[in-house]
């Protein structure tokens, strides 16, 4: 009765082999199996769900959060000889009314749902009616409070176990803290069912924080180096305001650069979507909005302009980069500012004792990382019970590995003179103090007459500000907590360090004046055409007019390109120069109904382009 999970693998998909424990997964679930699937974000969740849907009878339902995730994944599938379709509230009425046609006929195979349509009487009745090959909950942490991401509507899923005991369930996430894991299994009835947990290890991600100096410098010296003209990239930024202020700066400086957030209106954020999943070279600036939901597979670098929540959210939303396994990077700038809005934020959140605390861990967690002289992806995958066995030799603190140095004498000096001006003042003046400054400010409080006046002449005033984050990060200093000004004050965890029984050490180069980042001009990024990874010319164009056939096809069907074929297949393609529909069809990505569809245009274009 079954197909072939490998040939649907192989015809459908076009790819030869499954990856990581994807195998098992599709196997235990196409023999009718429930489970939990744990995977990071561009692990390849979704194979583990579709493929058991083709290869049982009956139709699998998914249930996604988004519209926008739906509708691509729909495209997706269609491409590849799928009938799908997605329920939702953004259909129209005839929309609705065909899908419902599509359902009723039997002839879809697989029906992308939102929770709340699936909570509707009519539609689990409509359901009850059909043979199911199986439910998958996608991004099943939102059933959880204690995941990043609650969504109350989840919560009704509870149901599935109860009015169809037997169809298998299959819940994924990327999420894999043991509360988030725990509820997701509590409410889905999934407490007897196996958990797969992949490795969360995405190592063609190349790791990068930095202390935040001239943010859109170093951000743009980062793209120029990142991605070579030829990809997409994502900066998530802190604020709504951000995002358009970020946007406007680059695209005065020439770069094709977007803005996203929630606070735009639908029709804007889905042109930014669509954009976004053209296949173009853009850069989204863009809030936590931007993301669930983004599949395009080939965003080169994503960039984050301050400290994100925790490990778990930076990390999602850093596996947005480098999906199709090509290298990618990732940039944290963060300041120490940061470390305390954050610190703040949550101590004065509403919120239950208990959630603040996890919410604490969380942070300190982040900033063990970001301020880490050694390997930062060991760090973050022990966030994720994964240990790595060697440092991942792609990170900055593996590439460029720090010295440290003794810097306890300055922090001291620091610390004596918050202490000395009484805890009152933000951090820009208790540096001039220190630098010996004959400010205003300085000669009207009196704080050229105090011991600490100018003892740190020596040392720069961007070392001051590293100083200072670190010893903000360790928590021997704080924000004020009665105050909207950013005032620093020592704690009880400053005295160890000012009696000189602890030691401060410190990056070599973080007490140099940071060296400001150069700005190259968009003119001066390197031609498309002479892309990293191309053997030469030849291949280069034949890519270049891959891409330029794509960009056409999607934009006549109107779907996203990668949904046509992703960069890494194109890219394929033009290095494998196949002559044939048989030679075209071995190559990574194309299955039986893309080379049907496209086949012929793909060998024209090659022959044309030489
Ligand atoms: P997730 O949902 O876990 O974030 P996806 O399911 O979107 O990840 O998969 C990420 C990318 O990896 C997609 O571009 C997908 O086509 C690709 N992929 C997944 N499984 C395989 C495989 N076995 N072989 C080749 N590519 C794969
Ligand atoms: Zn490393």
């Amino acid at each position: 009765m079954s197909a072939n999970p490998r040939a649907i693998l192989h015809d459908v998909f076009g790819f030869p082999d499954f990856r990581g424990r994807q195998a098992e997964i599709v196997e235990h679930v196409t023999a009718g199996g429930s489970g939990l699937v744990l995977m990071p974000t561009g692990g390849g969740k979704s194979l583990c769900y579709q493929v058991p849907a083709l290869c049982r009878p009956g139709l699998g339902v998914v249930v996604s959060p988004l519209i926008a995730l739906m509708e691509d994944q729909v495209a997706a599938l269609r491409q590849q000889g799928v009938p799908a379709a997605a329920l939702h509230s953004g259909l129209d009425e005839e929309e609705r009314r065909n899908v419902q046609r599509e359902l009723a006929n039997g002839t879809l195979k697989l029906l992308y749902v939102s929770p709340e349509r699936l909570a509707l009487e009519g539609t689990a009745d409509r359901l009850a009616r059909r043979e199911l090959a199986l439910f998958a909950v996608d991004e099943a942490h939102c059933i959880s409070a204690w995941g990043h991401n609650f969504r109350p509507e989840y919560r009704m899923l509870s149901m599935l176990a109860e009015r169809f005991p037997e169809v298998p369930r299959v819940a994924l996430t990327a999420t894999a803290d043991a509360r988030t894991v725990d509820d997701i299994r509590e409410r889905l009835s999934l407490t007897d069912a196996p958990v797969f947990r992949g490795s969360f290890d995405r190592p063609n991600i190349r790791i990068e924080v930095a202390p935040r100096d001239s943010a859109i410098a170093q951000i743009a010296a980062f793209m120029d180096e990142a991605d070579d003209g030829r990809g997409a990239g994502i900066i998530y930024c802190p604020s709504r305001a951000e995002t358009e202020r970020t946007a406007a700066r680059l695209r005065r400086d020439g770069y094709d650069a977007l803005h996203y957030h929630a606070g735009m209106d639908a029709a804007d954020r889905r042109a930014a979507e669509k954009r976004f999943s053209s296949g173009d070279p853009v850069v989204m600036a863009a809030t936590i909005a931007f993301g669930m939901g983004i599949d395009r597979p080939d965003v080169r670098w994503v960039a984050h302009l301050a400290l994100p929540s925790g490990p778990e959210s930076w990390y999602q939303e850093i596996g947005r980069a480098g999906r199709d396994g090509a290298p990618a990077r990732a940039l944290l700038l963060y300041g120490a500012e940061d470390i305390a809005v954050a610190r703040r934020r949550i101590a004065e959140s509403p919120a239950a004792d208990t959630q603040k605390r996890l919410d604490h861990e969380r942070l300190d967690r982040l900033v063990a990382i970001v301020e880490s002289a050694t390997c930062r992806r060991r760090l973050l995958l022990r966030c994720f019970g994964d240990d790595l066995e060697e440092d991942c030799g792609n990170c900055d603190a593996c590439l460029r590995p720090a010295r440290l140095v003794d810097a306890t004498e300055a922090a001291r000096k620091l610390l004596s003179a918050v202490h000395r001006t009484g805890g009152r003042f933000g951090l820009g003046h208790v540096v001039d103090v220190l630098r010996g400054k004959d400010t205003e400010k300085v000669t009207s409080f009196g704080h050229d007459k105090l011991t600490v006046f100018g003892i740190g002449r020596d040392v720069a005033e961007g070392a001051w500000r590293n100083i200072a984050r670190h010893l903000l990060a360790r928590g021997a200093l704080e924000m004020a907590s009665d105050t909207n000004l950013p005032i620093y004050q020592a704690t009880e965890a400053a005295r160890p360090i000012l009696r000189g029984e602890q030691p401060v050490m410190l990056q070599e180069a973080a007490l140099r004046e940071a060296a400001r980042a150069t700005r190259r001009p968009r003119s001066a990024r390197a031609a498309p055409a002479i892309a990293t990874g191309f053997g030469g010319q030849p291949e280069a164009a034949a890519f270049e007019a891959l891409r330029a056939w794509r960009k056409e096809e999607a934009t006549h069907q109107a779907v996203p390109a990668y949904v046509i074929f992703p960069d890494r297949t194109l890219a394929d393609i033009a290095a494998q120069k196949p002559r044939t529909l048989d030679d075209l069809a071995s190559v990574h990505g194309v299955g039986a109904s893309k080379l049907d569809r496209y086949g012929l245009d793909v060998l024209r274009v090659l022959r044309e382009a030489g």
